[in-house]
Order: C-alpha cells, then sequence, then structure tokens
C-alpha cells in the first residue's frame, strides 16, 4: 500500500516528497497538469528556505541557477539596506525563477524514489479509520495511509474536507506575463520609475534580452489574460504600452488573504498554498510552503515507521498554523503600506524613517525571511522552539553537514550525554566546537531546538517528547 498520496506537484508537494522519502516512506505524488507550468511566480528564495535546502544538501544545485541579491528592500518595497549580521550563514536573497525551484525539487524527489505521476487530477477523497481512498478525474481509485492537499490556493483536497478558509476576498486583480518589448530600455527604466511613484502594483523588469516581466493592475477578473489587455492596461497606468508583444505566458493574480482552520482532517493534511493564500508582497508564499513541508515531513515519516508520540503530528498545525497567520498578517500590512492613498502613503513615510532604526529594520527582515520563527515549546531558555543557524562545530565541520538524512541531533558539548534507546532516530555528536549557546542541544529533524541544558534528566525527559519511546536494550 502507498503511505502517503500528495496532491499537487508544486513547491510543497515536491519538498513534501523529498522529506518522506529520507525516512523510506512509500510516496505518490499526483499532479493535475501533464506538463510544468512555464508561469514563474516566485522569484527567489529566503533565507530560512536557504537554510533548509542547506539542511538537505540541496544549497549546492540551487546557488548553480540562482543569483544573490542583498536581503534588504523587501518590506513593502521600502529601499532599506539589511542590518548587518543577520543570524545566519546565508545573508542574502537566492533569485530563482519558481518552475527552477519545482524542477529542482522534482529532480531530488524523483532520485531518493518518491513516484511522480503527471496528468492525475484529485478529484474524490473519503477516509476511514485504516486509510485513505483518492479518486482521479478519470475514476481511478488509490489507497494510502495518509494523504496530504499541496494542491494551491484552490485547493480541492481542502474543498472535499469541508475545511473552512476564512479571510478576505480578493478586491483587485493583477496582470503577470513575460513578453518582448520594442521600446528603448532606457526609455522603459524610465518611464517606470516615473509611474511606480504613484503606483506599486506595477513594473516591467527585464528578464533577459529583449524580454520583461509585466506586472500592471488588470481591468477583467473573469477571463484568461491577453496581450491586448496587458497592452490596454499599459496604455491606461503608464501611457505607452512600450510596444509589448509575443508574450512567453501571461497570468493573472488576486489579493485574497484566507488561512485553512484546520490543517489536519484525520488522516488528511493541508501544506502551502491549500492551507494558506495572501497577496505576494515580500516573496513569502512559497518559502512558507517549503517550510510548511519541513516541520510536516518528519512527523508525518514518524508517525508511519510507528514510533511517533502522541500528538507529534498535531504538532504541524499547532506550530504552521501561528507562523502563516503572521505571514498573512505582515502581508496585510505590507499592502496597506504599499496604497496610493493619503493616510498609507503617510504611515509608508513613517514606517521608512523607523527602519532607519537598526532594531526595527532587523525585526523586520528577521520576520519577512522567516529566520526569527519560533515555535511554542514552552521552557525557558532562549534557544528552545528556534532554529539553529549552520554553526561551526569541531574539526572544521559545520552544523549543516550533519542533518543531510533529516534524523534528530544531539549535539553534546559534555560528552557525558547518552541517546542509547534512541540512537535509531537521533545522531549524538560531541565535537561540538565553541559556538552553542548551551552546553548540549537536542535539535529535531528540522533543525529547531528541542532541549538546551546539560543533564542527562533533562535529556531524557525531552526524547520521548519528540522521538517517541526508546527501543528496548
Ligand atoms: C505573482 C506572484 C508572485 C509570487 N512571488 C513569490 C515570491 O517571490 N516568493 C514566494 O515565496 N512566493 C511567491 N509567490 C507565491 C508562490 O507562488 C506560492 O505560494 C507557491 O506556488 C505555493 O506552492 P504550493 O506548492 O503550495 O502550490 P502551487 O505552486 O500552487 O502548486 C499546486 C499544484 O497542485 C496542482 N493541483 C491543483 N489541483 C490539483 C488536483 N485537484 N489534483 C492534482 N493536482 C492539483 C497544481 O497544478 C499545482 O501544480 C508568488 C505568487 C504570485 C501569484
Amino acid at each position: 500500500m502507498i503511505d502517503v498520496i500528495i496532491a499537487g506537484a508544486g513547491p510543497t508537494g515536491l519538498m513534501l516528497a523529498c522529506e518522506l522519502r529520507l525516512h523510506g516512506v512509500r510516496v505518490v505524488v499526483l499532479e493535475r497538469e501533464e506538463e510544468p507550468t512555464r508561469v514563474v511566480r516566485a522569484l527567489g528564495l529566503h533565507v530560512r528556505s536557504i537554510e533548509v535546502m542547506d539542511q538537505r544538501g540541496l544549497l549546492d544545485r540551487f546557488l548553480a541557477h540562482g543569483t544573490q541579491y542583498p536581503v534588504g528592500g523587501f518590506f513593502a518595497g521600502i529601499p532599506k539596506p539589511s542590518p548587518e549580521g543577520l543570524d545566519t550563514a546565508h545573508s542574502y536573497v537566492l533569485g530563482i525563477p519558481q518552475p527552477v525551484t519545482d524542477r529542482l525539487l522534482a529532480e531530488r524527489a524523483a532520485e531518493l524514489g518518491a513516484e511522480i505521476r503527471r496528468g492525475r487530477e484529485v478529484t474524490g477523497l473519503e477516509q476511514d479509520g485504516d486509510g485513505v481512498t483518492v479518486e482521479l478525474a478519470d475514476g481511478t481509485r488509490l489507497r494510502s495511509r495518509y494523504a496530504v492537499g499541496c494542491d494551491g490556493g484552490r485547493s480541492t483536497v481542502r474543498k472535499l474536507l469541508g475545511v473552512s478558509f476564512p479571510g478576505e476576498p480578493a478586491g483587485v486583480e493583477t496582470l503577470l506575463g513575460e513578453m518582448e518589448a520594442t521600446e528603448d530600455p532606457a526609455v522603459i527604466a524610465s518611464v517606470v520609475a516615473d509611474v511606480r511613484r504613484a503606483q506599486l502594483r506595477f513594473g516591467v523588469g527585464p528578464v533577459e534580452e529583449g524580454v520583461y516581466r509585466v506586472v500592471v493592475p488588470a481591468e477583467d477578473r473573469t477571463v484568461p489574460p491577453t496581450l491586448e489587455e496587458v497592452r490596454r492596461q499599459l496604455r491606461a497606468v503608464a501611457g505607452t504600452d512600450f510596444g509589448v508583444h509575443s508574450p512567453r505566458w501571461l497570468s493573472r493574480f488576486g489579493d485574497a488573504t484566507r488561512q485553512a482552520e484546520r490543517y489536519r482532517a484525520g488522516r488528511v493534511l493541508l501544506a502551502g498554498d491549500a492551507a494558506h493564500i495572501h497577496p505576494p508582497v515580500g516573496g513569502q508564499g512559497l518559502n512558507l510552503g517549503i517550510q510548511d513541508a519541513f516541520n510536516l515531513g518528519w512527523k508525518l515519516a514518524a508517525e508511519i515507521t510507528g514510533w511517533a508520540p502522541e500528538g507529534l503530528l498535531d504538532s504541524y498545525h499547532a506550530e504552521r498554523h501561528p507562523v502563516a497567520a503572521d505571514v498573512l498578517d505582515n502581508t496585510r500590512a505590507q499592502m496597506t503600506l504599499m496604497s496610493t492613498d493619503p493616510g498609507p502613503r503617510s504611515v509608508r513615510r513613517l514606517v521608512s524613517e523607523l527602519m532607519d532604526f537598526e532594531e526595527v529594520n532587523r525585526y523586520l527582515t528577521e520576520k519577512i525571511t522567516a529566520i526569527s520563527v519560533r515555535y511554542d515549546f514552552g521552557g525557558d531558555h532562549e534557544l528552545l522552539g528556534r532554529r539553529l543557524p549552520d554553526v561551526k562545530l569541531g574539526r572544521g565541520r559545520r552544523l549543516y553537514e550533519l542533518t543531510h538524512g533529516g534524523r534528530g541531533l544531539l549535539l553534546d558539548g559534555t560528552g557525558r550525554l547518552s541517546v542509547a534507546g534512541w540512537a535509531d532516530r537521533v545522531d549524538h555528536v560531541t565535537d561540538v566546537g565553541g559556538e552553542l549557546d548551551a552546553p548540549a542541544v537536542l535539535l529535531r529533524p528540522d533543525g529547531h531546538v528541542a532541549w538546551a541544558g546539560g543533564e542527562q534528566s533533562g535529556l531524557l525527559d525531552h526524547l520521548p517528547r519528540w522521538f517517541g519511546p526508546a527501543t528496548p536494550g
């Protein structure tokens, strides 16, 4: 029997497939589309997702296809440089078009043994005490132990579960596309700079020689976008259509903001855009989906393998729902700051001035890059619930080199601790160097600190909470 059916081969579904395969879980990904999309939605990875790729040994592949940019300027597009000394080994944004991210993750998932079936649309779903039956558009029925809806903002899985998706509907729609233009590049740049003084939902930026990514408010909300609509809207907003022609692709997106009430209904879970949607300001959606998958993968694998402690799978909702709620909130704030009305413009000026205070800038940057995410594990230690950056360990090793397999890890600077009973799930390293802010820390497979201390008794209180009962003998 299949262990997990994943609906949707977007970045969330593919990242989840990779994580599950690390633990030998049998995964089938069902994707509606026959071919990967050419539409470039996300343009890059923020720090935490870059770290996630590094934690799993995937970063070199991404670096080979991406461009590194400074971290600053993301919050509501306010052009402030990033603060000095972000607490990460990867203080940059990695510019990489979403279809490339999708392809790299699909390649990795396939390498690890996930089966990706394209042209398979999920249309039905039933669950019972033992598993889930998934129905496809062609009438085929598949059975698995669990299923995860990673099928995007209009998620069929979420609708079939009857999970509500409260929030605000789209107020405005925007056209997006890549196309050629006959106008002189210098003229395009100057007109764009001029228009953007009053209209921030607008951009015509070079993708490669003679090809531009065009973003312009949409005119009609129901029909598929056309080149003619793009031209009309460019003329209406910028006074010229720059001679755009030969679109590679055209798309339309809205600014709805919604979040699934529950991320789990029995044996079915939701992740990525299926669980939350928001306008793309700040470039956070894909990152959030990858990080959902990173949180869920090892927990679902533990459930399937049989060692998951009580409540581990439910901690996925408990940890990730508040994180997305916070992203939704910051995008609402950013959208307000990007309005051209006089009140929001005044607030934008004020926020921009406040960002000259290093602490304000740092706070907002850590939010957008997701490195300040802290799960509530209880306890007082400053590190608890946070992810560790890629700290240097002894003998020239780095932490993330030790986490490629997705297992738990005890970093033990005392040399006196033991993971006996859990060694099949948790690695133990004593040569930790001098960068740890605790005698020892226990890391979950997603790199978040589950325990920090120096005594075996404390460790023994926490190992079962995250890694289940000790193996006898
Ligand atoms: C203009 C724009 C710019 C953006 N820029 C950024 C950015 O810079 N940074 C960022 O982090 N995010 C950005 N985002 C958001 C990002 O694109 C999404 O958050 C991301 O694609 C979500 O990934 P996902 O895998 O959850 O869903 P999706 O990428 O939507 O993938 C869902 C998959 O499920 C498939 N599917 C749907 N229904 C079914 C079904 N019934 N059965 C089987 N398969 C199905 C779909 O075909 C699709 O392949 C942007 C979005 C837009 C619109």
